[in-house]
């Protein structure tokens, strides 16, 4: 095995999972990261607080070892729980089996129980406060803003997130360079505390969506009981963040569509003032590797809008495809990142597609008696026929099935449904055009 050090550019949520896993396989990993130790000081302005984890990202935790440590900070989210602006509330369960759930987990405690399971290991060093500014290939150097540098002729990975500096060399590098597709709508997160007494004040087993047409708040619980609220709303236009710079525009805002949420929230309304924007845009890279040498994990091959909470659940399973590559090739690399390149692109640009179409799933469809309709044929057809027909939510987030196939099988499921009239279906034509159409699933 090759035991020169690997290294990792960025400590995210990436990173130090991809250093686990190398350093399971007898790797030395040197792991840089432009942040201090968040275990000191935990300061993450700008991100999401709390994340959605499902069935890949748990997979992948598992096979690393360290699922055990994550598992009691999960909440589990059943269902989603739809506040409509005339004041009814809603359940709609993810799944017809109790067993299918996504959980709510702390970014930073996830990020904490990954740097503390990769430092136990004696095989990974973290550097904290080293921002990767230059790539110096002819001199064989990562040149860092706090003035080191450190040579780099061994492979080295990018998990450095949506502003990759090493995919901005990969793109400096090939004929292709990667897309950047901005959403046009931003978001910025809010807090419902504790209850007077303690308590949740919204039931926690749910994510909650006040969906509006164009725009929507959502909110998932935190282990304090609290919930951490996103708006998701158009940066541009009539209703807009650009309508909401004073106290006045928001309260006159919230008053009009979220009138139910003010009593619970906090700091109302200061912290949306205060609160920085967040950003949401596609990243599709064009190529994932270079030379066989730089090889781009997580968001910084494949930054995605998080409509589906899928970014990290797809970040830990582009480690887990890593590593399989990795043992295929008997724990040589050689070779190793064109193949992974190759398997998980298309991948990536599949549950990226997805995540954005479902933005207008959550906040225009799930009210509409039509997707309901859709929904619920969709679970009738997935109790009759499990092996081949699954609702596409469910074969995301509930199972290992690639992303690529995911999005095949849910153009031709929605083409069937299509032909079997929604309102009186034809099961007998449902289970031909299933049986014609749909490969039993394997995995
Ligand atoms: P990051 O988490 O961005 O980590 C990159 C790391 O690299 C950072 O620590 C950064 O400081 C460091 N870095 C950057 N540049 C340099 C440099 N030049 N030198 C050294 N270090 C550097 N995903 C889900 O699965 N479920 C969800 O529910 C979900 N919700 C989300 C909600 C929102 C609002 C957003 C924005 C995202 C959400 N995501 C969700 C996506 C998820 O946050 C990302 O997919 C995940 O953080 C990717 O991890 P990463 O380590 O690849 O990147």
């Amino acid at each position: 095995m090759n035991m020169k050090t690997k290294i990792i550019i960025g400590s995210g949520l990436t990173g130090p999972l991809l250093a686990i896993f190398l350093s399971q396989r007898g790797y030395a990993v040197d792991l840089y990261e432009k942040r201090s130790d968040i275990r000191l000081n935990d300061m993450s302005p700008g991100r999401s607080i709390n994340l959605a984890l499902s069935h890949r990202g748990i997979k992948a935790l598992k096979s690393a070892n360290i699922f055990d440590q994550i598992k009691p900070q999960l909440i589990p989210m059943r269902g989603r729980m739809l506040h409509l602006l005339n004041g009814d509330i809603k359940f709609q369960p993810y799944s017809i089996f109790s067993n299918e759930y996504i959980n709510s987990v702390s970014r930073s405690k996830l990020n904490k129980i990954l740097l503390n399971k990769a430092e136990e290991s004696k095989k990974i060093k973290i550097h904290f406060n080293h921002s990767l500014s230059k790539v110096d290939e002819e001199n064989n150097k990562l040149v860092f803003e706090n003035g080191n540098s450190v040579n780099c002729t061994d492979h080295m990975f990018g998990a450095d997130g949506a502003g990759s500096t090493i995919r901005k060399y990969i793109d400096s590098k090939v004929d292709f360079p990667s897309l950047i597709k901005p959403l046009g709508h931003a978001y910025k997160e809010l807090q419902i505390p504790p209850s007077s007494n303690g308590e949740f004040q919204l039931d926690p087993n749910a994510l909650h969506i006040w969906p509006r047409q164009g725009f929507m708040l959502i909110a998932l619980p935190n282990m304090d009981k609290s919930f951490t609220c996103t708006l998701f709303l158009n940066n541009k236009g009539e209703i807009s963040f650009e309508k909401l710079l004073d106290s006045d525009s928001i309260i006159k805002f919230f008053n009009k569509y979220f009138k139910c949420v003010i009593p619970l929230l906090d700091d109302y309304p200061q912290l949306f003032l205060d609160n920085p924007k967040g950003k949401l845009a596609t990243i599709y890279a064009k190529e994932w590797q270079y030379n066989n040498k730089f090889c781009l994990m997580g968001d910084a091959a494949h930054a995605i809008v998080p409509f589906f909470g899928q970014g990290m659940n797809a970040s830990f399973e582009d480690c887990e495809v890593l590593m399989k590559c990795i043992d295929d090739n008997s724990g040589q690399l050689e070779q190793v990142f064109k193949k992974y390149n190759k398997i998980r692109k298309m991948d990536g640009h599949a549950i990226a597609n997805m995540a954005i179409e479902n933005y207008i799933e959550m906040r225009d469809l799930v009210t509409k008696k039509e997707f309901i309709r859709q929904k619920e044929l969709s679970n009738i057809l997935w109790k009759k026929f499990p092996d081949r027909f699954i609702p596409r939510y469910n074969m995301v987030s509930f199972t290992s099935i690639p992303y690529s196939e995911v999005l095949k099988r849910g153009q031709i499921q929605k083409e069937i449904i299509k032909k079997i009239n929604l309102n009186s279906p034809d099961i007998q034509l449902a289970e031909k055009l299933i049986k014609e159409n749909l490969v039993p699933i394997t995995c």
